[in-house]
């Protein structure tokens, strides 16, 4: 199959019916042994110092790997996309542009589609067969993060690695169908961690510290058990029909779409705390006003930019945040005991 690069979640069974395999750029990014130098092809092709991250990563791979073609979403994802898009265009890369419409409205989202599917020589009859194809792998992503939230028994960092791969599945769905079904045999008899740790959600686009984070919590005591956009990766409501699971989708439209989902989880995962991840220089970043505003839990904003490590600064901030979590559940149980 020939290798399409992708800048974010993209309807890749359309991809796939099309014969290509979708390669979520951000997921090499971050995976390359040296994310550091990606970036700095970036910034030596003329990418500004207050470019994102995650923009420069994304150049850094497709000039690193030689990609050759790249889907780029211009509406529902990132403004920088529109004129990385214009660059990779210039270095010769053949860029095909994806539009989500401004509302999640079945009628609109197949329009879309349907646009997408032309484009690529194929339909959404096609599309919908290979929708069929990856049910069972979203179903068993879905399923490890039942397993993390309510059973207790998978960690926050293989949450989040293996909803965020359900992008594209880490460019085979059916290896990752069975090395998933392998990995949630073994965790069902895995001892479930303990009750009394706190349960944090992280909110925002997945961090440039993935790894380092969620590790670092657990050695606190502290454990996410809800990956907002991973999960929305997986696409928990799958609708219907093709146009509906992208209805559903939250991350491409309003902020308050999310904001449903984010309070309907925050309420049905019993969590303490929220973590809201903010990438430097992104728009994105404005949210956290939306956010601090409507949440009704206590949230800890963190921004990073190229680091990929938990700095000091970050580790003693975190710890601060934890603290005073844990000082709220013990004031809560105490009040509950003296009304009771
Ligand atoms: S983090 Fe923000 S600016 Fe960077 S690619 Fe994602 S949406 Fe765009």
């Amino acid at each position: 199959m020939k290798k399409i690069g992708i800048t974010t979640t993209v309807p890749i069974e359309i991809l796939i019916a099309a014969g290509y395999q979708p390669v979520d750029l951000n997921n090499v990014f971050i995976a390359d042994p040296s994310p550091g130098r990606l970036i700095n092809i970036a910034e030596k092709d003329g990418f500004p110092l207050n470019c994102c991250s995650w923009i420069k990563g994304i150049y850094g791979v497709c000039a690193d790997y030689g990609i050759d073609t790249v889907l780029g979403v211009t509406t529902g994802d990132c403004s920088n996309t529109i004129m990385l898009m214009e660059v990779l265009k210039l270095k010769g890369v053949r860029v095909i542009a994806f539009a989500y419409p401004d509302q999640p409205d079945p009628p609109k989202v197949q329009a879309a589609l349907t646009m997408l599917a032309e484009t690529f020589g194929t339909n959404l009859e096609a599309a919908a067969k290979v929708r069929d194809e990856l049910k069972s792998s979203r179903s068993l992503a879905l399923e490890l993060d039942r397993l993390t939230w309510r059973e207790g028994v998978v960690s926050g960092g293989e949450n989040h690695l293996w909803l965020v791969s359900t992008s594209d599945f880490n460019q085979d769905y059916s290896k990752y169908c069975r090395q998933l079904q392998k990995l949630v045999e073994d965790r069902r008899r895995r001892q479930a961690y303990p009750k009394d740790w706190l349960r944090l959600a992280y909110i925002g686009v997945p961090s440039v510290y993935g790894h380092d984070l969620y590790p670092y919590l657990e050695s606190h005591r502290a454990r996410v058990v809800f990956n907002e956009v991973q999960r929305q990766f997986a696409m928990p409501r799958s609708g219907d029909s093709l146009a509906e699971q992208y209805s559903n989708y939250t991350y491409p439209y309003s902020i308050y779409e999310r904001l449903k989902d984010i309070a309907t989880e925050l309420e049905r995962r019993q969590i303490d705390g929220v973590i809201h991840y903010v990438q430097a220089f992104c728009h994105r970043g404005i949210g956290d006003i939306i956010f601090r505003d409507a949440l009704k839990l206590p949230v800890l904003t963190l921004e990073g930019n190229d680091d990929f490590f938990l700095s000091h600064h970050v580790k003693t901030r975190i710890e601060a945040f934890l603290d005073m979590l844990r000082h709220t559940r013990r004031n809560l149980k105490y009040s509950q005991k003296t009304t009771a």
